[in-house]
């Protein structure tokens, strides 16, 4: 069997075929590309001349698709420039490149005897010992290796990615009775560490976990509506973040999944089981008319919904006509909406006897007593059924979890008040007198383990830390309103931000204070980290313009000072700090991650000097931090050329550049080479303290303090004629021009010549001169108030 994967082949290059092999490339796995050779000539083709044997037409569908990554969005790649690791080529001239793969993955149609062919093919050219998989959506994974050689039943499996590859975390790993358990145990290892995917064991049955359970949710919704007299609008309005799950809701997760890969889904499952399941999964018949008239969704421009203009209108299915879109607004409703968290909102509407509880009840019901049925038969615990649908459909919690949140013991005797049979399992376990199927003890988690009839550990991949069980057997070295300091064991400290939207302000910056100096003492390095929705959106921005509004400039020098005072000391930390941003990592956020020794990202960090967008510049050292890495950035034995920093570091701060990816974060010089990436973010926390223990073991330095070569007036002018061109052309305002100007003075280095060595500290003070400027002026504070109020930038 094969240790690692060095190079991997997918052989189709549609839809999910081309997301995997870009998802393969983002971690910089070689991977040949293969695909179907077209039968005909395109118009274009026939135009220049080509034949049916030229390669560049043989090789068609798999360059088309490679071309597609360029403009999908979300973009599938995280670096353009991943895409050299992709070859393309077809599966007539290139089929035995194969055999240099140590996992070769098929992506073809949904189709059991084209997937039988080509695993036949794949058999006759693989190397033995090479990994062979199916990202079958709901074939049988056993049926496909019918007729396969020993070799290849021994290292296949069924490997399902959810779309888009990238960014859907969930990866159901499907083996068959012949699949050696050591590959098994690799592919979860691989998947988790290597894919930074959630994976799940799954069993051979129609449609696995996630899409078995899901489809099962969404048309009982469906019909629900239908029998209840709802509208579509309606049931989004209270199946979305109302009950944790994704902001799509029910009808605009169909429009975006597309009606067509839906009825398909659906139909595998209708094909494969009987009696009632049955029903459910028959489509209604306004849904098969909507196919029958295009109307799929998304790619068609209509589905459930239908944009015209910046106008979105709701399909009526009665009349098959679109009409004004429609909210449910009921008293329950409303008093659910005032309750925090998920589970407490689900729990008050569940059991509230109005429109939108009725709803939620009748769809819910079902869901739960059908998850309960299954569990066993799809796969082992409770616990893979709850993950399956948290990472494949952004549930915020699993069927049992949710069950668990509003009271198994109650809503079972509603559920057989109601005529539903419960799996004799669940009414075994309230017989025994216990209450949920999950528990937490001493930190830990239990679960409900139905084979046993007992409670049984959950066994965690140990790289996953959870900074909440850590809080709750050892509580925090020191807590204030914005953040905590945390022991992460092994002599290595946390500083976690938890203030809303973690944005900094005076709490977090003294807690970090606090934190250098306790780490310097005790401890072997610093993680700057948590486990929020984003790390960091940037700074208390209603605090300053607060301020500002009331002329506190005082304060907001004293705030200012000490964000940059404090950003220093995480420099000059003499133990290393390491920050391990994720998710949103704008303004202030990155202006954190610039002065830390390293940076542990998550692959999915988006971070960037947003500051212009609020009428301000970074006010924490991040024009100086921006500036020094990019004056790093150059090559060794390439002479450093200031005014090329200067300007591109202008550039970026002064258009508000933001990377799309910790890859491109790379690109953008706001990451250094030395700056590490984890590609599964639930590592990233014990790859962070990983980071700061293998420092500290090479002996850990602090950098020497030096003064910064700055470009001057020179260099000013120059940034400036650059910003005047953009002026005349029309691409930004006069506002734009004076932000422009302070940012330029502040990267260039202020009145001095060009090539001036000039100490941080005075870097600092214009950086602050600048900053305390513009957040006095009207149109800056309207642009705060704007992003405080709309969450979007405002352009004047
Ligand atoms: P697609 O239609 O976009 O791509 C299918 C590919 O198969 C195309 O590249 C096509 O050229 C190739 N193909 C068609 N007929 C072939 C043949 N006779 N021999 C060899 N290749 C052939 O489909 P997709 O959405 O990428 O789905 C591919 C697989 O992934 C299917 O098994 C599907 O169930 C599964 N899947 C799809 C999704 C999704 O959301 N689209 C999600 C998870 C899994």
């Amino acid at each position: 069997m094969v240790k690692h994967i060095r190079k991997a082949a997918v052989i189709g290059s549609g839809v999910m075929g081309s997301g995997i092999a870009a998802h393969l490339a983002n971690i910089g796995i070689p991977v040949l590309l293969l695909d179907m050779v077209p039968r005909e000539l395109t118009k274009e083709e026939e135009k220049k001349g080509r034949t049916l044997h030229d390669p560049d037409v043989r090789n068609r569908l798999t360059q088309t698709a490679v071309k597609r990554l360029f403009k999908q969005k979300p973009a599938p790649l995280t670096s353009k420039k991943n895409i050299s690791y992709i070859t393309t080529g077809n599966m007539e001239d290139d089929f035995e490149k194969i055999k240099e793969a140590d996992w070769i993955i098929e992506v073809v149609v949904e189709n059991l005897d084209v997937k039988k062919q080509v695993f036949a093919k794949v058999d006759q050219y693989r190397k033995p010992g090479s990994i062979v998989s199916s990202n079958t959506s709901g074939i049988s994974v056993k049926q496909m290796a019918e007729g396969r050689s020993v070799d290849f039943k021994k290292h296949f499996l069924g490997t399902h990615f959810f779309n888009p590859a990238r960014y859907l975390k969930l990866l159901e790993i499907i083996p068959i009775d012949e699949t050696d358990p050591e590959v098994l145990c690799f592919m979860k290892g691989f998947g988790e560490d290597v894919l930074g995917k959630g994976v799940v064991e799954a069993k051979d049955t129609p449609n696995f976990i996630a899409n078995r359970i899901g489809t099962y949710g969404l048309l009982v919704t469906v019909q629900e509506m239908l029998k209840g007299g709802y509208t579509i609008g309606e049931v989004d309005s209270i199946t979305g973040p109302l009950i944790g799950r994704p902001k799509s809701a029910t009808f605009r997760t169909l429009d975006v999944v597309g009606l067509d890969t839906f009825s398909h889904v659906a139909k595998n499952v209708y094909d494969q089981v009987e009696g009632e399941e049955k029903k459910v999964f028959r489509l209604p018949e306004f849904v098969e008319k909507m196919l029958e008239n295009g109307w799929i969704g998304s790619k068609a421009k209509q589905g459930f919904y239908k944009k015209e203009g910046k106008d979105i209108f709701e399909l009526d299915p009665m009349t098959m006509t679109y009409g004004e879109r429609k909210k449910l607004k009921t008293p329950g409703l409303e008093a659910a909406k005032q309750l925090k968290g998920n589970g407490a909102r689900m729990k008050a509407l569940i059991y509230s006897d109005d429109k939108a509880g009725n709803l939620l009840w009748k769809t819910t019901a079902p869901t739960l007593v059908y998850s309960a049925a299954l569990t066993g038969q799809i796969a082992d615990t409770v616990v893979a059924v709850d993950k399956a649908m948290k990472w494949g459909f952004g549930w915020s919690q699993g069927p049992f979890e949710m069950w668990d949140s509003i009271g198994v013991k109650e809503s079972v005797q509603k559920l057989e008040a109601d005529g539903w049979q419960v799996a004799d399992w669940v009414k075994e376990m309230l017989k025994k007198g216990h209450k949920s199927f999950y528990l937490r003890e001493n930190g830990r988690t239990f679960f409900y383990d139905i084979q046993s009839g007992e409670y049984r550990a959950l066994e965690e991949n140990k790289k996953n830390i959870y900074l909440s069980s850590i809080k709750e057997t050892k509580g925090v070295i020191k807590k204030n309103s914005g953040a905590s300091l945390i022991d992460l064991g092994d002599d290595v400290a946390l500083l976690e931000f938890h203030s809303k939207s973690n944005a900094i302000g005076l709490d977090i910056i003294q807690m970090l204070k606090y934190a250098i100096d306790e780490v310097d003492a005790n401890y072997k390095g610093l993680v700057i980290g948590n486990q929020g929705k984003n790390f960091c959106v940037g700074a208390n921005l209603a605090m300053m313009l607060m301020e500002a509004q009331d002329d506190n400039f005082m304060e907001i020098d004293m705030i200012i000072r000490q964000f940059q005072q404090t950003m220093l000391k995480v420099k000059y930390s003499s133990k290393p700090v390491v920050a391990a941003p994720f998710g949103m990592t704008l303004g202030g956020g990155t202006e954190v991650c610039l002065p830390a020794a390293r940076v542990q990202a998550s692959s999915e960090a988006y971070m960037g000097l947003v500051e212009v967008g609020v009428g301000l510049i970074p006010g924490g050292g991040g024009n100086k931090e921006l500036y020094l890495n990019h004056l790093k950035g150059f090559p060794e034995g390439m002479s450093v050329d200031l005014q090329q920093a200067a300007n591109q570091t202008f550039e970026k701060i002064a258009m508000a550049k933001t990377s799309t990816s910790a890859h491109e974060a790379r690109e953008l010089n706001i990451l250094t080479v030395q700056d590490q990436i984890s590609m599964n973010q639930d590592h990233l926390l014990y790859d962070a303290k990983s980071h700061v223990l293998t420092l500290h073991e090479n002996g850990y330095r602090p950098p020497v303090k030096q003064k910064v070569p700055v470009t001057g007036e020179t260099g000013y002018a120059a940034l400036l004629l650059g910003a005047e061109a953009f002026k005349l052309s029309g691409a930004i305002s006069d506002h734009d021009m004076t932000i422009a100007k302070k940012l330029a003075f502040v990267i260039a280095g202020g009145r001095v010549s060009f090539g001036a060595e000039v100490s941080e500290e005075y870097l600092l003070d214009l950086e602050r001169e600048a900053f305390l400027s513009l957040v006095g002026e009207p149109k800056s504070q309207a642009r705060m108030q704007h992003m405080l109020v709309k969450g979007k930038p405002l352009r004047n």
